[in-house]
Formats: C-alpha cells, structure tokens, sequence
C-alpha cells in the first residue's frame, strides 16, 4: 500500500478574496511500513497535505496514487480508502464522547457494520496496542488523564485497522512525560505492525528520535525530503525558515543514540 502524490496543488476558497495556495507541486511517494515524520513551521501546509492522503480535501490540481490507483477516478472506493487510512487529528480526545472508553473505541468498526464481537474484539485489540489499561476500559472518556485520553483516541482509529496511520501533532499539549509516552508507544506500534507511520510535528527533537524519514514543509512546497541525517545536514536552510535549530546538538545526539554516525561542532553538521 503505497501513497504517491504527484504534481499535487491545493487552492483554499479560490476565486474569492481568501484564495491561498496550501500546496504547491507535491511529489513524493511513502511505501508501506515507513516510519515518516512531515515537519514545518505552523501554515506551512502540514495539515493540508496529510488531510488529501485519505481523501478529506480534493487537489485543486495533480494527482494522489493510493496502492497505485489514483482516488480522483471515476468510482474510486473514498470509504475504503478513509478506513484504510486512519487520520488522527490534533487534540483528538475532542472527539470522544460515548459513555466509556470501549464504547468509544468501538464506535468506527461498528460503523462499518460489523457485530457487535468482532467490533469489541478490534477495540481491544487497538486499546492493547496503544498501550490503554484495561482497568479503564468501562471509565468514562472525559475521566481520564490527558495521556490516557489521546491513547484512547488514537486507539478509535486503530479499531478500524488501517494500513496508513497519520498522526497530526500527536504530542500537542502534554507535559514532557505524557509526550515521550506517546511517541515511544508509537515507535513500538510501528515496529509490531507493518503499519505506515505518518507524524506531524513543529518539533524537531520529536522527529530526531523516531523518523526513518523527513518530509520538510515551507510555505506549500516541499522544502526537505530524506533521512533524518540528511535533512539535517541542511540546518542553516532549516534555521532559516524557523525550525528549531538552536538544538541542533541536542538534535545530533539523538540520531547518535539511534546508531546514526555523525560529527558535530559549532558551525557545521557533517556525516562522519
Ligand atoms: P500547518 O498544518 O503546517 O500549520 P496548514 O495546512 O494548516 O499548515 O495551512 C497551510 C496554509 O493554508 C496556511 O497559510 C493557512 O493559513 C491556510 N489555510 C489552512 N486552512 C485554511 C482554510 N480552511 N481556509 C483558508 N486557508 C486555510
């Protein structure tokens, strides 16, 4: 399950006096399994760009190959596509509203129109992956901690098994330890499933840690796309459009701890 997106252009209320252009001439392509971080500064297109992966927003222009069939075509599959796709928004526990938490995990397969077993079985199941305790399940969504709820959250997408899992600033809002959970439990997904994973994040550390790959987004376009080692190698580029490069350092001794190979000083990131 490959996502191509070629040529692709996005185009807010055009024709009005609020027309802005969130994509410019997107291509890339993520195979299945890959573990890609997409960073940028806020209103660089992030959200745009991860919206049009499971259909959400229409290009205005180019075209999106899911497992090389292109969704514009006449009778392309949307639904299939949305639960194949699973999109986590920002702040998603905004989203949870059914009086407990299996209920709430329960709510997309049940949608799908399967029994009521097999639809608690995928909510187990997706709770067990995100790491959710079980002592919570029958709790009340709005009862629990803020880590908990978007573990939760996360886990309603999981239920309904996609290939493609898209997290939207996954991190936003939790303290320090909340955040590490999170993305840890995530790096662990990642390396159980052969899910795609897709993480949007401002935060440079974030992405150091985890990503195989980085998509850099500035003003619509695709500015970076890589190895984390790579990409930043381009800091100064990186400084420049305002992404965190003060913590360069810090930046490198995360790819050094995943057993990446490179040399830091003051004034130059190069490979060892
Ligand atoms: P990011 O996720 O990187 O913060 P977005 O994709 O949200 O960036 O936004 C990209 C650009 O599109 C920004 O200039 C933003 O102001 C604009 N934009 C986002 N949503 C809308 C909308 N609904 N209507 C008009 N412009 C929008």
């Amino acid at each position: 399950m490959s996502i191509k997106l070629e040529h692709l252009n996005y185009v807010y209320s055009p024709g009005t006096a609020y027309e802005k252009q969130a994509l410019k001439d997107i291509n890339l392509e993520i195979p299945q399994g890959e573990f890609v971080g997409i960073i940028g500064h806020t209103g660089s297109g992030k959200s745009t760009l991860i919206q049009h992966f499971n259909g959400l927003l229409k290009a205005s222009g180019g075209a999106l190959y899911y497992n090389g069939e292109n969704i514009y075509g006449d009778g392309y599959n949307m639904k299939q596509l949305r639960s194949q796709v699973g999109l986590v928004f920002q702040y998603p526990e905004h989203q949870l509203f059914e009086v407990d938490v299996l209920s709430d995990v329960c709510f997309g397969p049940k949608n799908q129109g399967l029994s009521s077993e097999e639809c608690e079985k995928r909510a187990r199941e997706a709770l067990e992956l995100v790491g959710f305790p079980e002592k919570y399940y029958r709790q009340s969504p709005f009862e629990l901690s803020g880590g908990q709820k978007r573990r939760a959250a996360i886990a309603g997408v999981l239920a309904m098994r996609p290939s493609v899992l898209v997290l939207d600033e996954p991190t936003a809002g939790l303290d320090p330890k909340g955040r590490d959970d999170i993305l840890n439990q995530v790096e662990h997904l990642h390396k159980n499933t052969n899910m795609t994973v897709i993480l949007v994040s401002h935060s440079m550390e974030d992405i150091a840690r985890y990503v195989d790959r980085i998509i850099v987004m500035n003003q619509g376009e695709k500015m970076f796309d890589g190895k984390p080692k790579k990409v930043f190698s381009h800091y100064r580029d990186l400084e420049k459009v305002g992404l965190a490069a003060p913590r360069v350092t810090y930046i490198m001794h995360a790819l050094k701890a995943r057993g990446m190979n490179v040399r830091t000083d003051a004034t130059t990131v190069e490979e060892a």
